[in-house]
């Protein structure tokens, strides 16, 4: 089939188009299904050469679709609440010491307190307790939690040196009473229990 010329042609091409327009995308799909691998891995490359574009495509849509989103983000943060908290208290429970060691480091960090102690000086402790309570009148062996000996209100330092282990109601029994101070009580208190 002969055209007169490339307008012509052009013309022709175009009305064929629009009188088949599924046949274009029927193709494309085809070819994109079969290179998709390539397809993806030539978007993924040009994304990344293209950085900024992306970005400030990104920030165009959501600018845009800022209801869209939030509400999208909305309904996922929504439905899945639940999962992410029970995951997150099973993790915290399961890792008691590490919560309270984060934020032993967090608040001395804060207050000016010199000192950070590790994961690994804490499980040393541990051992060297041999998994028991460091109150001589209680010595039970339980999950241990780590205590300031001399507390921070008076003037101890977040150094493992001065990290103890105690059981949870030891630990919160002495709260911010120094070692010494806080066995006597005990000491006292447990006399008077027991007679
Ligand atoms: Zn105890």
């Amino acid at each position: 089939m002969g055209y007169v010329s490339v307008e012509d042609r052009r013309a022709h091409q175009k009305a064929w188009r629009a009188s088949h327009p599924d046949y274009n995308r029927t193709k494309c799909r085809a070819w994109y299904a079969k290179h998709r691998a390539k397809s993806v891995a030539a978007i993924v490359m040009w994304q990344k050469n293209n950085r900024e574009r992306v970005n400030a495509k990104n920030r165009a849509w959501a600018k845009k679709n800022a209801d869209k989103k939030s509400a999208a983000g909305r309904a996922y943060y929504e439905a899945t609440k639940a999962e992410h908290q029970a995951k997150s208290s099973a993790w915290k429970r399961a890792n008691a010491d590490r919560v309270r060691a984060y934020s032993h480091n967090r608040k001395a960090k804060k207050l000016g307190v010199g000192g950070r102690y590790s994961q690994v000086e804490w499980l040393e402790v541990v051992a060297r307790q041999q998994g028991l309570c460091a109150n001589p009148y209680c010595r039970k062996a339980c999950d241990l939690t780590q205590d300031h000996i001399v507390p921070f209100a008076l003037g101890g330092m977040n150094c493992i040196e001065n990290i103890q282990g105690l059981c949870g109601p030891c630990n919160y029994s002495k709260s911010d009473t120094p070692m010494g101070e806080w066995l006597i009580r005990y000491a006292r208190n447990r006399r008077l229990t027991s007679a």
